[in-house]
């Protein structure tokens, strides 16, 4: 139970991987508020996760990130363990790049998620810990990434900065990068059916070292361990959980 009467807030906690955390911090103690876009989905999380705590705000938009951290603190008084995992993907080669889908990706993945950690890092006392999720798209080159490979680079190395910056306020930050893993993400892509899904996974699968995609929980273990003392003298790391796809290929 490494989260007992520790005050956990996942941004992005109510699908794949975000909710596959909140419940892994849930049932090591943790007390969880999550958010997400969806309210229907968001309900159903909280309803899987005794005395958890939900809310709609959308991350692009700064002053919500802004009344979840006041919502936080009104319940709960702080928050010790921050989650920042909202992120939506984006394939299009150079060509295809549209502006309102660049800006929507990067409202997004990068700068909505700077500026909810500048909101919430307020209410973080020394010995806070914030992870992040970043991606292996930040690591290496795939055709038709360029939009989202963009943001989660820049996401990465502005983590970088602020993990150094927060130093002096005994916080550690860490990233997670995940590789394929199997979540709802895969069929968000406007354009794509069932049978494009099952090519892209099959595609994925025969390049990843360990033949298989991840699950959802593999990525929760990796940020649950950044997330707690096991990792006191770990931050400003990048952890890949993607089954040795950049390492290995
Ligand atoms: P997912 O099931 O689609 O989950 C995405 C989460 O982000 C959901 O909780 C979603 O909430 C939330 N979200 C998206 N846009 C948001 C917004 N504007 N404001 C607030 N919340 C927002 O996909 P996932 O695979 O678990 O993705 C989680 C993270 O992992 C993302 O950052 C993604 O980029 C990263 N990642 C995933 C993979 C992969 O292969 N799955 C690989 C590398 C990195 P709603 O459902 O309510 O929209």
């Amino acid at each position: 139970m490494r989260f007992t009467d520790k005050v956990v807030l996942v941004l992005g906690g109510n699908s794949g991987i975000g909710l596959a955390a909140a419940q892994a911090f849930a049932a090591e103690g943790g007390k969880v508020h999550l958010t997400g876009r969806n309210q229907k989905t968001i309900d159903a999380a909280v309803a899987s996760i005794p005395g958890s705590v939900g809310y709609a705000a959308d991350i692009a938009d700064i002053a919500s990130s802004e009344r979840v951290v006041s919502a936080v603190e009104a319940v709960d008084g702080r928050i010790d363990v921050l989650f920042i995992n909202a992120g939506v993907g984006g394939f299009a080669p150079l060509e295809g790049i549209t502006e309102s889908d660049w800006d929507h990706v990067h409202g997004v993945n990068l700068k909505g998620c700077v500026f909810a950690l500048q909101k919430a890092v307020r209410a973080m006392g020394e010995g806070g810990a914030i992870v992040v999720t970043g991606s292996i798209g930040a690591h290496g080159a795939l055709e038709g990434n360029g939009t989202y490979a963009a943001a989660k680079a820049g996401l990465a190395m502005a983590m970088k900065v602020f993990a150094k910056e927060l130093l002096p306020r005994s916080i550690r930050l860490n990233m997670v990068s995940p590789g394929p893993i199997d979540t709802p993400l895969l069929h968000r892509n406007p354009g794509m059916g069932p049978d494009d899904v099952a090519r892209l996974k099959d595609m994925m699968i025969a390049n990843i070292p360990m033949h298989r995609m991840g699950e959802s929980d593999e990525v929760a273990k990796a940020v649950l361990f950044l997330a707690s003392d096991d990792a006191s003298f770990i931050t400003g790391t990048d952890l890949l959980v993607d089954g040795g796809l950049i390492e290995l290929s």
